[in-house]
């Protein structure tokens, strides 16, 4: 590794920023790690799409399914009623809508990706409503294989979960199916602030995603973050210090979302209250930019912003522009001259210190080795 690349992957030395004096264009990094190639290309930051393109060579698409999972968050494992923001009342096991299978559903969705983009070169099965590791073992890793093998060019699984929910059986199941697939476990941070997470009725505090992500961490898969910006009562400065944290965890991938309230929850009823406000367009796009500045050059962007369907959205209506949000995020990097990872400062990765076996709850372990409570999947 030359100089140059030390000094992308370690950040700044000695407290100096390492802000580049142009603006992101491409630079020219020779020998580069293919994590960093997104400099090269003159990207502002290290954005998902073109990285699967990079990787499998060519345009990949993420197909959605819904497994049938409920949530240990709505059934009353950790809580009932879930965060604030979820619109869980599509997976609580009494109000379930018969769902077609999951192999039924990923062959209808890679037939209308394949219908609505010209070349797509592979798919990835997004296992997204609900957590999708709260299932006994057995039936989790045949819902897990069938969706790889539904066809082959399914090149991947992107698996939606809560850290708490994650028992060791679990990331060895998914660590033994990453030996021959792409697998990203996605995991439902939001902040690293207890008193928001409360706030949100996660029902788990910062310290269950350290420890998920110390059990995670140099397998063979890989993690991804989700993070919510805007919470209220959190200040600048408390959103930075989640930006900080990424680096911490050693996470290999982030997904940025602006808090979002829609119709039928706990946090729509507190917005059209007018008791909560939403974050405002310019000042997001200012956060995203100085959160990116201050997480690991390496580290892939998933998301940007996040949004809901219009019909169900109460605020803020702006996220529905997903594109020009991007373009204003790559508009601010390029106005000051900056790009991912331009303020970061390496710190060594989180520990646990104390905890000699995974803390999954008492509650959440019981359940998953009583299979008749938990709905059953569909395959
Ligand atoms: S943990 Fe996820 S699925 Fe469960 S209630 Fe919260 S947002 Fe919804």
């Amino acid at each position: 590794m030359n100089n140059e690349e030390k000094k992308l992957q370690n950040g700044p030395q000695n407290g100096q920023s390492q802000r580049p004096a142009r603006h992101c264009g491409p630079e020219k990094v020779s020998n580069v790690d293919d994590r960093l190639q997104w400099i090269q290309e003159g990207l502002c930051f290290n954005a998902f799409g073109a990285a699967l393109r990079r990787r499998f060579g060519g345009r990949i698409q993420r197909v959605s399914i819904d497994a049938g999972f409920t949530c240990p968050n709505v059934d009353g494992a950790v809580t009932r009623g879930g965060c604030n923001f979820c619109d869980n009342r599509s997976f609580s096991p009494s109000r379930r809508v018969r769902l077609a299978s999951v192999i039924d559903q990923m062959q209808r969705g890679i037939a209308a990706v394949t219908k609505r983009y010209d070349k797509v070169a592979g798919f990835i099965a997004y296992l997204q409503p609900a957590t999708n590791t709260y299932g006994p073992i057995d039936q989790l890793e045949a819902l897990y294989r069938a969706a790889l093998e539904v066809s082959p060019h399914v090149v991947g699984l992107a698996i939606g979960t809560r850290p708490d929910c994650v028992p060791d059986e679990v990331l060895d199941l998914i660590d033994v199916l990453a030996a021959r697939h792409y697998v990203s476990l996605e995991y439902g941070m939001q902040t690293i602030h207890d008193r928001s997470l409360d706030w949100m009725n996660r029902g788990h505090h910062h310290a269950a995603m350290i420890d998920a992500m110390v059990r995670s961490r140099g397998r063979r898969f890989e993690t991804c973050g989700h993070v919510i910006l805007g919470i209220p009562g959190e200040s600048h400065e408390d959103m930075l210090q989640t930006a900080e944290e990424i680096g911490h965890l050693g996470l290999d991938a982030v997904k940025l979302h602006n808090l979002y309230a829609v119709r039928g929850t706990p946090l729509g009823d507190q917005v059209a209250a007018g008791q909560v406000r939403m974050m405002d367009r310019q000042a997001y796009v200012s956060t995203v930019v100085d959160f990116l500045e201050r997480i690991p050059p390496q580290v892939i962007v998933e998301r940007v912003s996040g949004e809901a369907p219009p019909d169900y959205l109460l605020e803020p209506r702006w996220c529905l522009e997903k594109s020009a949000i991007r373009l204003e995020i790559e508009r601010e990097f390029r106005r000051r001259g900056s790009r991912q990872g331009a303020a970061y400062r390496p710190s060594p990765q989180r520990t646990n210190p104390g905890a000699t076996a995974d803390q999954t709850p008492a509650a959440i372990m019981q359940k998953l080795s009583r299979s008749r409570v938990l709905p059953v999947l569909k395959l």
